[in-house]
């Protein structure tokens, strides 16, 4: 199964996507991640992207898809993946197929603007497994402690309310023609974000069955 996700930054998609990877036995490739991953790793890719991300805007299409190409070689994609933060824009969608094949849905997660910055100031991740939280609609047991391996938890540079704001902008510019792209091509499921996390991940897995 090859699904993509699109939606606001804050609307849930990393948090469904390790849902859906779990349950479906397949892999969850976040293009941000893999982006964060090699600034981590101080790469010279890393260096060229980390000033463009910080100030909350896009790498290019040449990088991206280059390194996505790369990463659908990997043992655990074998049974298909969920391509979470790309395609970012129709034409990087246009080019999509080349790379994976068509893909079975394309899942559109709908979220309002003013609870996306509630959402992505609130948001914790773990740096060592890649758990996600939110303090208030999702915390974890102990204050700032990952549940899963006890790491502590860390706020990405990028989620503050100005830059957040700036994403957002982005996101209605360059993303939202995507899901009028994904419309013409029949794939689209629109799914309501602003539900419970498991209330989303259900109208989800409802969707890819009833095809
Ligand atoms: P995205 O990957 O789309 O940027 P995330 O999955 O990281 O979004 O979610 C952003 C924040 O909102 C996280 O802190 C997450 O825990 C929280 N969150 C995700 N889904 C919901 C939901 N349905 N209701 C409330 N909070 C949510
Ligand atoms: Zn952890």
């Amino acid at each position: 199964m090859k699904l993509v996700l699109i939606g606001c930054p804050g609307a849930g998609k990393g948090t469904q996507a390790k849902k859906l990877s779990k349950h479906y036995g397949i892999a969850h490739i976040s293009t941000g991640d893999l982006l964060r991953e090699q600034m981590k790793q101080g790469t010279e890719l890393g260096k060229k992207v980390s000033e463009i991300m910080n100030a909350g805007g896009l790498v290019s299409d040449e990088i991206v898809s280059a390194m996505l190409a790369e990463r659908i070689k990997a043992d655990d994609c074998k049974n298909g993946y969920i391509l979470d933060g790309y395609p970012r824009n129709v034409s990087q969608a246009e080019g999509l197929d080349a790379i994976t094949g068509p893909l079975d849905k394309v899942v559109c997660i709908d979220v309002d603007d003013n609870i996306i910055v509630d959402r992505m100031t609130g948001r914790r991740g773990c740096p060592k497994c890649g758990s996600m939280y939110h303090i208030k609609y999702n915390p974890p047991k102990q204050d700032g402690v990952c549940d899963a391996c006890g790491e502590a938890l860390i706020q990405r540079k990028d989620d503050n309310e100005e830059t957040v704001s700036k994403r957002i902008q982005v996101y209605l510019d360059e993303t939202k023609p995507l899901a009028d792209y994904y419309s013409k091509v029949g794939i689209i499921a629109d799914i309501d974000g602003q539900q419970s996390i498991d209330k989303v991940f259900n109208d989800i897995v409802s969707a890819l069955e009833s095809k």
